[in-house]
């Protein structure tokens, strides 16, 4: 079973990244920037911004985050705009999720969806889905360049997606569609979940509940992607009973270090792809 490394992976990218970005600051005199936006007080989101902006020090780009009392959504919206028109920014992110009381989807249309590193804009959404160049959702886009690292020829495989979410399940199935995969997407209302994943060569768990996917639910031989993040007794687990899987898979990521690390690594790549389609307008 090979053990998929997402940490190493993660790091190779952020070393291509620092030296991308010393290319592009000597022909543009200038680097790519990330603003990252926390609103409210979310301990996990807090965590995540710090280390957005960490690593996109560490490669070498401009990076700044922005706190918000969970109550203003009229000054959030009126630095979105001003970020948008600020050429020193390359990328915006809001951290999700948002306050309740704050309405997201005005908060995601309102960022320049040139700028929209994390690809929620429907405009980039669409983009995605008709099969254009755009901005891809960072965790499905670590999941796809994992899965790359195993298998080149992704081209007639049945992969079954487990979880229809915006940020993970649908973009995922189509940057699949995109390889030529035969593609399953299932959700809470699917009838038979197990049956569905033993035909799968590849599955990708996106569901948000500890150890799901059982060992006899895998086909010998199939590639596991594994983007649960749950927090339980024994400590942080994913979607899929590692354990027992790992016993009947081809390949599987751990968690921790497996999608993870992937997913803020592909943010500094989106960053970069918007500063370099920024320099060609
Ligand atoms: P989400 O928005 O809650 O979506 C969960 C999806 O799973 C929904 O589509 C839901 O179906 C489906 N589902 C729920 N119960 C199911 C069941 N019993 N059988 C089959 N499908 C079921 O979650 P998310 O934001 O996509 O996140 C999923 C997991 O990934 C979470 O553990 C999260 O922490 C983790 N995550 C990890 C990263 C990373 O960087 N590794 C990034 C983001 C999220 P319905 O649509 O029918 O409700």
């Amino acid at each position: 079973m090979i053990l998929i490394d997402g940490k190493k992976v993660a790091a190779e990218l952020r070393e291509e990244l620092k030296k991308k970005v010393v290319a592009l600051k000597s022909k543009y005199n200038a680097v790519p920037g990330l603003t990252v936006i926390l609103v409210g007080e979310d301990p996990a989101s807090k965590i995540y911004v710090k280390n957005k902006e960490k690593f996109a020090k560490e490669v070498g780009m401009n990076s700044e985050a922005l706190r918000y009392p969970a109550d203003l959504e009229k000054a959030l919206l009126k630095k979105i705009g001003e970020l948008n028109k600020d050429d020193k920014v390359s990328g915006i992110l809001v951290q999700l999720p948002l306050p309740k009381h704050i309405d997201k989807r005005k908060v995601i249309e309102t960022i320049d969806h040139e700028k929209d590193v994390d690809g929620f804009h429907p405009m980039n959404v669409g983009n995605l889905s008709s099969g254009y160049d755009s901005s891809i959702p960072c965790t499905p886009l670590g999941c796809s360049l994992l899965l790359k690292k195993v298998e080149k020829n992704l081209s007639g495989k049945h992969a079954v997606v487990i979880g229809r979410s915006n940020l993970n399940g649908k973009p995922m199935t189509q940057l699949l569609l995109k390889e030529n995969c035969t593609v399953t997407i299932t959700h809470s209302k699917t009838k038979d979940l197990k049956a569905e994943c033993l035909r799968a060569d590849i599955i990708i768990a996106a569901v948000g509940i500890p150890e799901l996917v059982k060992g006899d639910w895998v086909k010998k031989g199939a590639i596991v992607i594994d983007v649960g993040i749950n927090k339980t007794e024994k400590g942080i687990v994913g979607d899929v009973a590692f354990d027992e899987v790992s016993k009947v898979a081809g390949a599987l990521t751990p968690v921790p270090g497996g999608v993870g690390p992937m997913t803020i690594a592909c943010l500094l790549s989106n960053t970069v792809e918007c500063f370099k389609k920024a320099q060609h307008k």
